[in-house]
């Protein structure tokens, strides 16, 4: 039976191919998402070997937390582009899995402990969420909730203002057009937690930063903050 199934779904990858997210090759049978060359090849941080990285210094003075980590570089017309891309835009919510399986992995390998209780991740207004359907952090998030065993909550946090895309923002309007943008809802349920807050991409901070204050406003509260990847 288990030789019909393989060959059932050879003959379906063969009519049918999968394309790793990253580079376009064909993946091969054991493969899902990303192919076994990119993720080795991947640009990874490794921040989780060293105590202390260079994405605290982005919020030194500004937001208090405890720990901040990213998978992967970012830069233009890279691997990390092109995945964040087919995440983001083009339906490729798999991307997400796949990045918190390597991350869990990551962590596994350096016996890295998990000191969060509760995860919680960056929300699109409801207009572009209706637009895009999906938020490109929760299968991501999902993933890590499953493999850690932690609480999801996706309506902690509620974005009250659509504001426009800030990738062509200079760095002082970004600050100027994410403050205030978030509020809170149903906010006991992460009291006295150790809340990680997770995003797609660390840029400046600003977006994090506005979210990471309405999280601390809950009595109790600790803050972390993951993303898949960083410009830093
Ligand atoms: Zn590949």
């Amino acid at each position: 039976m288990n030789k019909i199934l393989d060959y059932l779904r050879a003959l379906f990858q063969l009519t049918f191919p999968s394309l790793c997210a990253a580079c376009k090759q064909v993946l091969a049978l054991q493969e899902s998402c990303i192919c076994s060359s990119c993720i080795f090849k991947l640009p990874y941080t490794n921040f989780h070997q060293i105590s202390s990285n260079p994405l605290e210094k982005i919020f030194w003075g500004r937001l208090k937390i405890e720990e901040i980590y990213s998978l992967l570089y970012f830069e233009k017309a890279s691997k990390t582009q092109e995945l964040m891309h087919n995440l983001k835009y083009r339906g490729e919510q798999d991307v997400g899995v796949k990045l918190a399986q390597i991350l869990c992995d990551k962590f596994k390998e350096a016996k890295r402990s998990i000191p969060y209780e509760a995860i919680v991740c960056v929300p699109l207004h409801k207009q572009k969420l209706k637009l895009r359907s999906y938020n490109q952090c929760t299968r991501f998030s999902q993933e890590l909730s499953k493999q850690w065993k932690l609480p999801f909550y996706s309506e902690i946090i509620i974005r009250t203002q659509n504001n426009s895309s800030q990738t062509k923002k200079s760095r002082l309007s970004r600050w100027e057009n994410v403050e205030q943008i978030f509020c809170l809802k149903n906010g006991e349920k992460i009291k006295e937690k150790h809340v990680l807050l997770i995003d797609d991409i660390l840029t400046t901070g600003a977006t994090l930063e506005a979210c990471g204050k309405e999280i601390l406003l809950v009595e109790g509260t600790k803050l972390s903050i993951l993303t898949m990847a960083c410009t830093v």
